[in-house]
């Protein structure tokens, strides 16, 4: 993706194009994610509704096999029934506190029980996971507010049920983890790698103009 050369303080979005030729997407992020670079990649080739498994083996988006990603799980209760729900989701963000607005953490009285970092693939494979347990167990249960955004994405379940899932998405995450610190690590060493380049070269054009 390209970041275009418009900076307005840490208030305004910063506009990007993806430069993925099959994508193209423009998008403005805000600047806090821009200056926190690990939740930083093109939304609509990394993110949320592209749940099918096989792009991670072939075609063009194979490499955000290894982009960081969240998995995540909130205990919600519905305003209109009173019931205590559970809203499973991934996002980019490092602190899924993020990705719900501070009205709705409050209004829905969201409490966060389980959150786990992990390549995007792994991620993506314990959310397909619970959906299909989901469908099987029947525990879909339609959130009341039309307004909210995860409403097809909340179940009832008893306590072992939610023991046992949560228990089955850590020992995935876990058995997985030291394959994405490794990616981490070359990541971080190419990012430096890139950072001396350019400050050799700001060293380098300083000595020429003197
Ligand atoms: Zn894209």
């Amino acid at each position: 993706m390209k970041r275009k050369p418009v900076w307005k303080g840490l208030k305004t979005g910063v506009p990007h194009d993806c430069l993925s030729d099959k994508c193209l997407r423009k998008w403005s992020p805000p600047p806090y994610q821009v200056i926190v670079n690990d939740d930083y990649y093109c939304p609509s080739c990394v993110l949320h509704h592209r749940n099918n498994m096989n792009r991670f083996k072939e075609g063009h988006l194979v490499w955000s096999s290894h982009v960081p990603n969240t998995f995540y799980l909130f205990q919600i209760t519905d305003p209109q029934t009173n019931k205590k729900l559970f809203k499973f989701g991934r996002t980019q963000h490092l602190d899924s506190l993020k990705r719900y607005s501070t009205a709705e953490l409050k209004g829905y009285d969201m409490k966060l029980l389980l959150q786990l970092r992990g390549r995007l693939e792994t991620m993506t494979q314990i959310e397909n996971w619970w959906k299909e347990q989901a469908e099987l167990m029947d525990l879909f249960s339609r959130f009341s507010d039309e307004s909210f955004h995860g409403l097809t994405e909340c179940l009832e379940m008893d306590e072992t049920s939610l023991e046992d899932f949560m228990a089955y998405s850590n020992a995935i995450e876990k058995s997985d983890r030291s394959k994405f610190e490794e990616w981490n690590r070359q990541y971080c060493e190419r990012l430096q790698q890139f950072i001396d380049k350019r400050v050799s070269s700001t060293i380098g054009e300083q000595s020429n103009v003197e």
